[in-house]
């Protein structure tokens, strides 16, 4: 329940900076003849500081220049950036394989409560087309699918040789099926439809689908915050509390496809109510949503948007300070339960409630040392609102890469990658 939920706050973030909300957003031909692609969607200005203009820099965070996958092929005369062919170490050619190997663009749509966003990857990795339309999800599953396909349509008029499509969607998603099991309102009438068969007669193309969280982690952790990393968890701190879970290499999608729903894990015994119907869960503490009311409460004001939030946090605000702290303690507290559970090399951050992380990063730090969990690495994601969207189209290059078995050969991969990165992860402090 949490991840629609969690698409509609993704969206939200995405139109912070998107400009106009209606009519067809024009397809940003962001690699053609740019050096470089990736950076090219932070210029794009899809709003908030998500990581991806830190991909296009390359400074943000840690050295690992693994990470940097707008600058990877700087250089190359045929001003064809192929990840595979960067000199950046082994985890680039591991995680670009399934794409490589595809040899031709594929496409990646994320449809959620608020926007439907899509992008065109090269056989390399690189942002060929960007387009997105709001996805007036309250007209019902026929007009939704509608929009989908103009949206589609439209990218493959800029990229025809495009071979494949993935969807990610809210709801909880059969991965094999590429079937809805179950959405929320959010998207009505959306339990039950099958996703990827629609596609493949609309499209005429090999088509797959998968939840939107599944998808934005799978991106993060070939492309973004995770990348090379064979263990993973995304949390999203959004409207809801969504999240996805990414081990040995592997989306553990959970027998009936609702693995990674930690937003309806108990964090308060007893505590808050939640629309699930239990009480005390994580999302009633930790989303974005409950941040902001916490603080205004703390504040003695009616609301408070992120942005004042973060400034008042910049400036030292007491107030605003203690809320920050509170949270991050409940944070942590949670994140050490997950570490326990699943030991991910890194806890992926995002959401409207990570944008700001800067701006909490040292209280963040403090409640981790408090938590005795001072090495547990936590990452803001840099995909930003096209995580699940480039996720999708790498799914749909794994296939295009292995027939139906594709999910398996493009996981392999990651699984291989982590592993190289984990001989060099000893080495740091
Ligand atoms: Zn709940």
């Amino acid at each position: 329940m949490s991840r629609e939920k969690e698409a509609v706050s993704l969206d939200k973030v995405a139109a912070a900076g998107q400009g106009p909300s209606d009519g067809l957003r024009k397809v940003v031909a962001a690699g053609q003849g740019l050096p470089d692609g990736l950076r090219q969607i932070g210029v794009a200005g899809q709003g908030p500081p998500d990581g991806l203009r830190g991909i296009g820099v390359g400074g943000q965070g840690p050295s690992d220049g693994l990470r940097r996958i707008g600058v990877a092929g700087q250089g190359p005369p045929d001003g064809l950036r192929d990840i595979a062919a960067a000199r950046e170490g082994p985890a680039d050619g591991g995680s670009a394989d399934a794409v490589a190997a595809a040899a031709k663009p594929v496409i990646g749509i994320d449809i959620g409560g608020t926007g439907i966003k899509g992008v065109v990857l090269s056989p390399g990795g690189r942002l060929l087309a960007q387009a997105s339309l709001p996805t007036e999800a309250a007209r019902g599953r026929e007009p939704v699918l509608r929009t989908a396909e103009a949206l589609v349509l439209e990218l493959l008029e800029r990229c025809p040789d495009a071979a494949a499509l993935g969807i990610a969607s809210a709801g909880r998603i059969d991965a094999e099926r590429g079937e809805v099991v179950y959405a929320t309102d959010n998207l009505p009438g959306w339990t039950g439809l099958r996703l990827a068969e629609w596609a493949e007669r609309s499209f005429r193309l090999p088509a797959c689908a998968d939840n939107d969280a599944n998808a934005a982690l799978l991106g993060e952790a070939r492309l973004g915050a995770a990348r090379g990393l064979a263990d993973a968890v995304l949390l999203t701190l959004g409207t809801g509390v969504g999240g996805a879970n990414l081990a040995g290499g592997r989306l553990v999608r959970g027998a009936g496809w609702s693995g990674g729903e930690w937003g309806h894990a108990v964090l308060v015994p007893g505590g808050r109510p939640c629309n699930c119907g239990r009480r005390g869960c994580a999302e009633t503490y930790l989303s974005g949503s409950a941040l902001m009311q916490d603080a205004a409460h703390r504040l003695g004001r009616p609301s408070l948007s992120p942005a004042e939030l973060e400034r008042l946090l910049f400036e030292r605000d007491g107030a605003a300070q203690d809320a920050m702290r509170e949270y991050a303690a409940r944070l942590v507290l949670f994140l050490a339960n997950l570490q326990a559970g699943l030991d991910p090399a890194a806890i992926v951050l995002g959401g409207g409630g990570a944008g700001s992380l800067p701006a909490w990063r040292p209280l963040l730090d403090e409640a981790l040392a408090a938590e005795g969990a001072a090495r547990l690495r936590v990452v803001p994601a840099q995909l930003g609102a096209l995580a699940g969207c480039i996720g999708a189209a790498l799914m749909a290059a794994a296939r295009l890469d292995g027939g139906r078995d594709g999910q398996r050969g493009q996981e392999a991969s990651i699984h291989e990658a982590g592993h190289e990165l984990g001989t060099t992860k000893e080495e740091s402090p």
